[in-house]
Parts: C-alpha cells; structure tokens; sequence
C-alpha cells in the first residue's frame, strides 16, 4: 500500500510545496529557485530526514540517501522535467544521470503467499549497491515522463517568482499550491482593484 503525504503535512513540516501524486516532483520542488540565492529546503539541519520520511510510505525500504547523490537526481529531474514544459531537448548529463540512478538498484518481481492469497510485491536488489529511494523516483520519473497523456499535463507554478513544478491534474490548476502562490495572486489583484477604483 502506498501514502502519499498531504501538502498541509509537508508545509507542517516546512516545505512549501509536497503531496503531489509523483515523488520526484515533491523532490524537484525542493529548491525555490528565483529566490536570491536559491533556498535549498532539504539543506536545514534534520529537514531532508524529515522530507524522507513524510515520502516513505511511497517508497522502497531504504537507508536515508546521501545529501549529495539526493542533489544530484534532484537536479537531473529538474533539467529533464523543464526541458519536456519547454518542448527542447534535456541535456545529456541529465538524461545520463537520470538513467544511472533508475539502474542503479536492479529488482524483481516476487509473489507471497498470504494464507490468504498470493501477494506480488517488488524485490530491491540493494546488495548490488545504489539506493532503492533513488532508484525509485528515478524510474517513477521515466514511467512518468514515457506516458504522454500525464507528462503533458506537467506545468510550472504561474507566479513568476515561483519555480514549483505540479501536474495539472484539473487542467485550471495554475499555482503550485492555492496557500501560497494562489492567495499571493488574489491579494495582488484585490489591491490592484481597490488601488484603481480609489485613483478613478
Ligand atoms: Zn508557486
């Protein structure tokens, strides 16, 4: 069975965005990007524990990852998702790390037998080395990006200053969440209406 956390758990925790239906989106959206200098939420002291375990109920049993290898994918993700809202081609850096990670932890498929029916569940060859996390979002990622009907609906959050990535589920979604760049808009244009008809 799988969790997907809540945005309101992952915002009780501190991170802005988080809960969408795809892990290596919440991981993407990590990092504010157009904040000067980028603010790195997963750089804080106990944060990127806290962020691996809101996700681990979507995720293979895994050592918490290394900061550094956690950047690394976060950064190809990054690339390869923009590139595909951009319509240009991804670097091949990132395409090559991208696929080194969903590599990296090899699995099988295996069945249980319950006592009360079969259960297939996933094996993560971990003893090979890499991490079943990683791998993980690496291969969700791919899965993603090679069904068209999803990754079409993939968007950058419409507030300018904002770099969050979502898919579009409801295909009026336009702010990465309505808390945050949402209510920022309203207050924007509540002000603008009020600032014209009083100057009127
Ligand atoms: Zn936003």
């Amino acid at each position: 069975m799988t969790i997907t956390p809540t945005l309101n758990e992952m915002q009780g925790h501190g991170f802005s965005m988080g809960g969408e239906p795809l892990v290596s989106i919440d991981l993407v959206d990590t990092v504010a990007r157009k904040t000067q200098p980028p603010f790195d939420m997963l750089a804080g002291e106990g944060s990127a524990d806290a962020w691996w375990a809101l996700e681990s109920g979507r995720l293979p049993n895994a050592p918490t990852p290394d900061p550094i290898a956690t950047r690394r994918l976060r950064d190809a993700l990054r690339e390869v998702f923009e590139a595909l809202i951009d319509s240009r081609s991804a670097t091949g850096s990132a395409i090559q790390d991208l696929n080194a990670f969903a590599d990296s932890v090899p699995t099988s498929p295996r069945i249980e037998d319950t006592g009360n029916g079969m259960q297939v569940t996933t094996r993560w060859h971990h003893e090979h080395g890499g991490n079943a996390a990683l791998a993980a979002i690496a291969r969700e990622a791919i899965a993603f990006i090679g069904d068209e009907a999803e990754s079409s609906k993939l968007r950058r959050c419409a507030n300018e200053t904002c770099s969050m990535l979502f898919v579009a589920e409801n295909s009026r979604r336009i702010w990465c969440a309505a808390n945050v760049c949402g209510n920022r808009a309203r207050v924007a244009r509540h002000y603008q209406r009020t600032h014209e008809s009083s100057a009127g």
